[in-house]
């Protein structure tokens, strides 16, 4: 019987070794660094684990061969994704955004769902608190050491993920196996991640939530701008539109500047008339209430700051010269940006093991025939919003195939 080695019980790892122990040929021995199988997933999506989107496709995803990724996603596309966790009983629901949570809106009910399976399956057996420390070629098939043993595998997928969430197991582990067979590596990066700013007026604003239009730029060029929710936090800005940029922020090594637009759905001219019109309709108010009504008023009175507006005038001995600033500095707020907060708090590895290594139509390796890789530890990243375990679950099942 062929045994099978499956290096990681995360997201990949656990569909891998299912798909694989379908065939009931196959022997299938996961092993897992952590006390338990799928420790990150239960992190995923707040907690509620945004399982994949309905709206997935390659244009969702990045890495230096972005073609590689539609092989596996047209191999096991969402819809058969979602047949796959209803046959298991895995009950879903799915916003507006295509965004598909589990019912219960616990990641609980999905890591449950991928547990119990395996548990069901006579084929697979789990090595927890069972760190790879190698992976060996030996003739035909290759030695997979723990610190507890020498195991012989016919074939070996390696799923162990990438450096993101490294409080949640994110380790180095998978690179460092699959360079040890010949395999390269990109960069790496943090993405899906807070970016660190100029902090002065983020920590004045830290919890404030606001919907706003964001471009990422340096001093030669726009890099990216997207629309949404922003948080400000101690040092800098965290949330959904903030995160679609980190990338972006994250593998450029050019001094950057992110500038957030409030008022996202009027031009300046107009904000300039409301200001004029509030100003002389409510002459007496003090000058720090002049967007009371307009913009949470904490980010009002910060924009006023930002001015240097002397708010202890009244609205009427406010100038023309400084509304248009303030209309300028609400839809144009600057802040120079730092970094971002790094692996710890990232969602996703930008980079990973060159693609190009390894076949996309059954994720085997070039290099060393009868070992493949799935998952984050590939150079593949995706969107927020699902796409990223959408692709640990289509490259796991692929790989799992054992073509
Ligand atoms: C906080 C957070 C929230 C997220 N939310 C979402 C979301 O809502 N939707 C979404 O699509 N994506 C989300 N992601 C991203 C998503 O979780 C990952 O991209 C996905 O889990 C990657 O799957 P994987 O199997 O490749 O790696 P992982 O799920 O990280 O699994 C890898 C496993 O390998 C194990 N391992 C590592 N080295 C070894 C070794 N040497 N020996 C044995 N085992 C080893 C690890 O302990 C781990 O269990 C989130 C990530 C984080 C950190």
């Amino acid at each position: 019987m062929p045994e099978i080695a499956i290096i990681g019980g995360g997201a990949g790892g656990m569909m891998a070794a299912l798909t694989a122990a379908e065939n009931p040929e196959n022997r299938v021995r996961l092993f897992e660094r952590q006390a338990r199988v799928g420790r990150k997933l239960l992190s995923t999506g707040n907690g509620r684990c945004n399982l994949t989107n309905l709206n997935c496709s390659p244009a969702h995803y990045h890495s230096e061969t972005p073609e590689f990724v539609g092989s596996a996603l047209e191999a096991f596309p969402v819809s058969e994704t979602l047949q796959w966790f209803r046959e298991r009983g895995l009950v879903t629901v799915t916003e507006d955004s295509g965004r598909v949570y589990p019912l219960s809106n616990s990641a609980n009910s999905v890591l449950d769902v991928l547990r119990l399976s395996i548990e069901q399956s006579e084929n697979i057996t789990v090595s927890t608190a069972a760190p790879v420390l190698e992976i060996k070629r030996t003739g035909t098939g290759f030695t997979v050491k723990t610190e507890q043993e020498s195991f012989h595998a016919d074939k070996v997928i390696v799923a162990c993920g990438g450096m993101a969430g490294s409080k949640l197991g994110g380790v180095k582990d998978g690179y460092t196996l699959l360079q040890s067979l010949g395999h390269s590596r990109t960069s790496l990066h943090p993405a899906l991640v807070q970016l660190t700013t100029e902090t002065e007026y983020p920590k004045r604003l830290k919890g404030v939530r606001a919907d706003a239009r964001l471009t990422l730029s340096s001093s030669r060029k726009t890099l990216m701008r997207t629309e949404g929710e922003v948080q400000f936090t101690e040092k800098g800005v965290s949330g959904p539109a903030v995160f679609d940029l980190s990338r972006a922020a994250s593998v450029s090594d050019e001094k950057l500047q992110l500038t957030l637009d409030f008022l996202r759905e009027y031009n300046i001219k107009d904000v300039f008339s409301m200001l004029v019109n509030r100003r002389d309709r409510l002459p007496g108010l003090p000058a720090e209430e002049l967007l009371t009504g307009v913009l949470h008023n904490r980010l009002g009175r910060t924009i006023l700051h930002y001015v240097n507006l002397d708010t202890k005038k009244t609205m009427a001995q406010i100038t023309d010269m400084e509304l248009k600033d303030i209309a300028r500095a609400c839809k144009g707020f600057t802040l120079p940006v730092k970094g971002t907060e790094g692996f710890d708090s990232a969602q996703v590895t930008a980079g990973g093991v060159k693609c190009s290594e390894f076949d996309p139509n059954t994720m085997e390796s070039k290099l060393v025939p009868g070992l493949y890789a799935c998952g984050e530890v590939l150079d593949v990243d995706g969107d927020c919003g699902g796409f990223n375990l959408q692709w640990a679950w289509a490259s796991g099942h692929l790989a799992g195939r054992l073509l």
